[in-house]
């Protein structure tokens, strides 16, 4: 059993491209076991709603990457 919560407060906007609307957010996921840190980077493209995790474009519903993104 794992527990998943606080995700987003791990994630760290790396690159921003405004004029193409493009974000990439690194994911440190630090959780509770022994396997240190998992870095992740995803795209994120705002401004079209499209995001490489597939969750931001399915569900449209700005995923964890894009509330960090749209904090910028
Ligand atoms: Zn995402």
């Amino acid at each position: 059993m794992q527990k998943n919560d606080e995700k987003s407060s791990k994630h760290k906007v790396v690159l921003f491209n405004r004029s193409e609307g493009i974000f990439a957010v690194e994911t440190g996921i630090w959780g509770g076991g022994r396997r240190g840190h998992n870095r992740q980077t995803v795209k994120l493209h705002y401004e079209l709603g499209e995001c490489s995790c597939q969750k931001y474009q399915n569900e449209r519903i700005p995923c964890s990457h894009a509330l960090a993104g749209r904090g910028l």
